[in-house]
């Protein structure tokens, strides 16, 4: 074993150790490790795990850390080089391809680069977050990134309705104490630790709201409840789609849990959170054109197996879609790759990507992803949406008769999986995700519309239009 690098094994192993307050459907769970609706979420975390020891993964999962002098894994490490952004992105898209869904631990390390960046320069805070990410690196933690408060009225600022959001409402000489909820938070009880944040940009007089700090998934205090997906029922059943892997979304409800002083990075510098913020949806934004590829690979491979079983995969049109399919594919990724390739570093020492691409990158796939799986429903046919239980295709008395009129296993379970993307239990990592994950889609065009260089465009185009000299090719 790599030091400081866990196995899937020792990965479950760490996770029945914590004292976890997660309900799920209306009653406390008290071993999630074990729970049918939660086992799959765990899987597909174990898998980051799991790659860092397969010898044909391990260049990608692991990563050398200058903090610890060693290998670690990937979800832990900062982007110290340029190629630590493309190599994020490639073991994305294999997690992607391997899962089929998410698999849980970018929000945390898109969070732990950001807040290096953003710790950097300002005071002890910066060796207070290198301490505590030092240990995190040490014990290869799965961390929460726990950034998106329920918010309430949209329209409303945090101190006119501060319940919607985590806040200090306490600061002794020790630590502090917060209060709030957090929403959607991904993987949240198949974490170690959970990595406060703002979720957005706060502005001086909302310092309350400014906090960045960590503290165990089971700091007293700490309720976690699962959300539902559609489907949930099926999970790890024959009609499961994907029985194996899944996603995880859940509440997180702080009732004036007590951080202390070592782990609380950031408090009331609203300047810094501001950084930490725009750092972070950089970095997640482009990290969309890792995993959702790899997802949509899996969804594109079950569209593909379908016609093959129904006798279509030569006609014209089928393959015109599936390349279809593939070429939106590819081109989310492409633009990931673009955000990473122009990439610059940070005063700090990590790697930022660039601005304009990842936000680009992540308005693509709050789109693109959905045409696939138009197309994907379209080859599938009706049958993805009306076949009987899998247990039917099985039954004694019924199953030979039902399997000649509705198809066999084979393909039952090849249009389970198309129906758990397009619109079961695992079409919320995936679908969802990609609308609202790293921001909803005018989240994007805000930082588009601000990032651009206008001026420059237009400048270049009174050149060319004649109606200013050529201050470039003047004498061409
Ligand atoms: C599957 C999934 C996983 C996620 N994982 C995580 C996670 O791990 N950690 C985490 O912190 N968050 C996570 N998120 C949260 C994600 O970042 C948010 O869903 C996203 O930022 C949108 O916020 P919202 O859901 O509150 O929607 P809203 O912000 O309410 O957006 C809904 C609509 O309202 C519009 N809108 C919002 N505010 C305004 C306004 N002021 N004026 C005008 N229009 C407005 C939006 O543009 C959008 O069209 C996850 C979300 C999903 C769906």
């Amino acid at each position: 074993m790599l030091a400081a690098v866990k196995t899937a094994h020792e990965y479950l192993d760490s996770l029945r150790a914590r004292k976890l307050r997660l309900f799920v459907d209306g009653a406390l769970v008290t071993s999630p490790v074990d729970h049918p609706k939660v086992r799959p979420a765990i899987n597909a975390v174990a898998a980051t795990y799991a790659l860092a020891h397969d010898e044909r993964h391990a260049h990608l999962a692991t990563s050398h850390s200058d903090l610890v002098g060693r290998r670690v894994n990937r979800f832990t490490a900062l982007f110290r080089e340029r190629d630590d952004l493309l190599r994020k992105l490639e073991l994305q898209r294999a997690l992607g391809r391997l899962t089929g869904t998410c698999f849980q631990r970018c929000v945390g390390l898109d969070g732990v680069n950001a807040l290096f960046l953003a710790t950097h320069g300002r005071g002890d805070a910066h060796a207070r977050f290198v301490t505590w990410l030092r240990g995190v690196q040490e014990r290869d933690e799965m961390l929460n990134g726990a950034m998106t408060d329920p918010k309430g009225d949209r329209s409303k600022r945090p101190p006119e309705q501060a319940d919607h959001y985590v806040r200090v409402v306490e600061r002794r000489s020790d630590g502090v104490v917060i209060r709030g909820a957090k929403i959607h938070q991904t993987g949240a009880a198949n974490a170690h630790q959970i990595l406060v944040m703002p979720g957005q940009a706060l502005r001086p007089g909302e310092e309350d709201f400014a906090i960045a700090c960590a503290l165990p998934v089971d700091a007293e205090g700490v309720t976690m409840v699962l959300g539902r997906q559609p489907s949930d029922e099926r999970r790890g059943g024959p009609d499961a789609g994907n029985a194996r892997f899944g996603g995880q979304e859940c509440v997180v409800l702080f009732d004036d849990v007590f951080v202390p002083r070592d782990h609380v990075f950031l408090d009331g510098d609203v300047e810094a959170c501001a950084e930490l913020v725009s750092a972070f949806a950089g970095y997640h934004r482009a990290s969309y054109g890792g995993c959702k590829p790899g997802n949509l690979d899996v969804l594109i491979g079950a569209a593909d197996l379908v016609t093959r079983q129904n006798g279509v995969r030569r006609a014209s049109h089928v393959r015109d879609k599936l390349t279809q399919m593939a070429h939106l594919t590819e081109t989310i990724h492409a633009i990931g790759v673009g955000a990473s390739a122009k990439g610059k570093v940070h005063a700090s020492g990590v790697w930022q990507v660039d601005t304009v691409l990842a936000n680009v990158c992540k308005h693509h796939v709050t789109s693109l992803p959905y045409e696939i799986v138009r197309l994907a429903e379209d080859l599938a046919g009706g049958a993805m949406s009306t076949l009987p239980s899998i247990a039917d295709l099985d039954h004694p008395e019924l199953g030979e008769t039902l399997r000649l009129v509705a198809g066999g296993r084979e393909r039952a379970s090849a249009l389970r999986l198309i129906e758990s993307m397009a619109y079961g239990a695992g079409s919320v990592p995936f679908r969802i995700e990609c609308m609202h994950g790293a921001g909803s889609p005018q989240a994007q065009r805000v930082v588009l519309e601000r990032e651009i260089d206008w001026d420059a465009k237009v400048a270049r185009a009174r050149v060319l239009a004649g109606l200013d000299p050529d201050p470039d090719l003047d004498g061409v």
